[in-house]
C-alpha cells in the first residue's frame, strides 16, 4: 500500500491510472474518507466489498466532479417533471457538497454498484482534491467510507490505515475531513423525497430548495430483514469496539461516574453542569489519542494531576455547542476514545435539529440496539 498526500498533484495523477486500471485508492472528501474503485470495473468493485467485508445488498454512492458525467450515471428523464425539476434545483443549491441524490440509474452502471437496484446513489464531492482524482480517472468513482463495515467512519488517512491497511491500494491524505459526517441521502424517486440516511445536509436547509420531505425518515433496518428503499440502513453501525450508550441532557447529568468509563459532551455547559453535579472541579479534558496508541490503555502520562482512575475521563464535541463542529468532531473523538482502553463510552446526544439529526442517527448507531 502507498500512502501519498493529496496535495502532490503527481501522487493525484498516479492514484487516478490506478483507478482507471481497477485499483482501490482511499481518498479525502469533505464528509469522510471514500474506498473508490472505477464505477464501470465490475472487478474492482468487488474488491471494494471484499476490502471492506461489505455485504453485497449494500449499494455504493457513484461519486462525480462534472455535471456531465451524471449522464453515464442516471436517467433524469425517467423521473415525474416535479421530481426532475427538484433534482435540478437540488444540484444547483448542493453540488458540489454532502447531498447524495437517488435517481434512475442509467445503463451503463453495473448491477454491483447498486446492488440490483433499478436506482442509483450520486455525489458529487465539494473536495477540490477529490474532484481532481475523480476528473483524471474514469470521471466516476464508486466509494463507500474507507472502513471495515459497520466500524466507525474514517475521518483521517490514518483511520485508514488502521482499518484497512493492505487491502487498499494507495492512501490519500488530505488531513482531517471538514464535515465529519457523511452524505445526506435524498431518494428523489418519491414524491415527496424522503431522507434515507441524515448526514451533512439537513433536512431544514434541503425542505427550502425542495418543498416538504417525507415526515419518516427511513427507518434502520436490519440484518436479515433487508429494508426495501435503502438496503445500507442497518441499526447497527458506525460502532467503535468498545461498548458505547448515548443519553440524553437530563440523563447525563443524573450519571454518576464510574472510574473506567469515558464521557463525550456534547458542549460545555454540559460538562460544567455535569462536574458540578459531582462536586468536582473541571478537569483538563484527556489529551487526544494520537493514532498509533489505539488500543492502548490510558496511561498514567496521560492524565499526570492525579491517579488516572479518579479523573474521570472526557471529552467535549463543541465548547460553545456548535453542531457543525460537533460534527466535524464526532468520528474522531469516537476513535480517540475507542483507542483509550475504557469499559464503556458514555455519549450525551446533540439538540436534534439541523446537523444533530445526523450526529444522534450515528449515535445511536453506534450505539447498535
Ligand atoms: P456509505 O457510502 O457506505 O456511507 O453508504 C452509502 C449508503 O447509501 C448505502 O448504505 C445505502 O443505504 C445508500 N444507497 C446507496 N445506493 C442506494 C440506492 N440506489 N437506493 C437507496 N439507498 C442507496
Ligand atoms: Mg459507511
Amino acid at each position: 500500500m502507498q500512502f501519498l498526500s493529496i496535495e502532490d498533484d503527481n501522487a493525484v495523477r498516479i492514484a487516478a491510472e490506478a483507478l482507471s486500471a481497477g485499483l482501490l485508492v482511499a481518498f479525502p472528501t469533505e464528509t469522510v474518507y471514500g474506498l473508490g474503485a472505477d464505477v464501470f470495473n465490475p472487478k474492482a468493485l468487488a474488491a471494494v466489498f471484499a476490502a471492506k467485508g461489505r455485504p453485497r445488498f449494500d449499494p455504493l454512492i457513484v461519486h462525480i466532479a462534472d455535471p456531465a458525467a451524471l449522464e453515464r450515471i442516471a436517467r433524469l428523464s425517467l423521473l415525474e417533471r416535479a421530481s426532475r425539476e427538484r433534482a435540478a434545483a437540488l444540484m444547483a443549491r448542493f453540488w458540489p457538497g454532502p447531498l447524495t441524490l437517488i435517481l434512475p440509474r442509467g445503463g451503463e452502471v453495473p448491477d454491483l454498484a447498486t446492488s440490483g437496484l433499478p436506482t442509483v446513489a450520486v455525489r458529487f464531492p465539494a473536495h477540490p482534491g477529490a474532484q481532481r482524482l475523480i476528473r483524471l480517472s474514469t470521471g466516476a468513482i464508486a466509494a463507500p467510507s474507507a472502513n471495515p463495515f459497520g466500524r466507525l467512519s474514517p475521518t483521517r488517512a490514518e483511520h485508514v490505515r488502521e482499518g484497512l491497511g493492505d487491502r487498499v491500494d494507495i492512501i490519500l491524505d488530505g488531513g482531517p475531513a471538514e464535515v465529519g459526517v457523511e452524505s445526506t441521502v435524498l431518494d428523489l424517486c418519491t414524491d415527496p423525497p424522503r431522507i434515507l440516511r441524515p448526514g451533512g445536509i439537513s433536512r431544514e436547509r434541503i425542505e427550502e430548495i425542495a418543498g416538504s420531505l417525507a415526515a419518516e425518515s427511513c427507518g434502520a433496518g436490519s440484518l436479515l430483514s433487508v429494508p426495501a428503499a435503502s438496503p445500507g440502513m442497518l441499526k447497527s453501525h458506525y460502532a467503535p469496539r468498545t461498548l458505547l450508550s448515548v443519553h440524553s441532557r437530563e440523563e447525563m447529568l443524573a450519571l454518576d461516574y464510574r472510574p473506567g468509563e469515558g464521557i463525550l459532551f456534547f458542549d460545555g455547559t454540559s460538562r460544567d453542569a455535569w462536574f458540578a453535579t459531582q462536586k468536582m472541579p473541571v478537569p483538563p479534558p484527556v489529551p487526544p489519542a494520537v493514532s498509533s496508541v489505539r488500543g492502548m490503555p490510558l496511561s498514567p502520562g496521560a492524565a499526570p494531576q492525579a491517579k488516572p482512575e479518579t479523573i474521570p475521563v472526557y471529552r467535549v464535541f463543541s465548547e460553545g455547542g456548535d453542531l457543525s463542529e460537533a460534527a466535524a468532531k464526532l468520528f474522531e473523538l469516537l476513535h480517540d476514545f475507542d483507542g483509550l482502553g475504557l469499559s464503556r463510552i458514555r455519549a450525551e446526544l446533540a439538540p436534534d435539529t439541523g446537523l444533530g439529526a445526523a450526529i444522534n442517527d450515528r449515535l445511536r448507531r453506534a450505539q447498535g440496539v
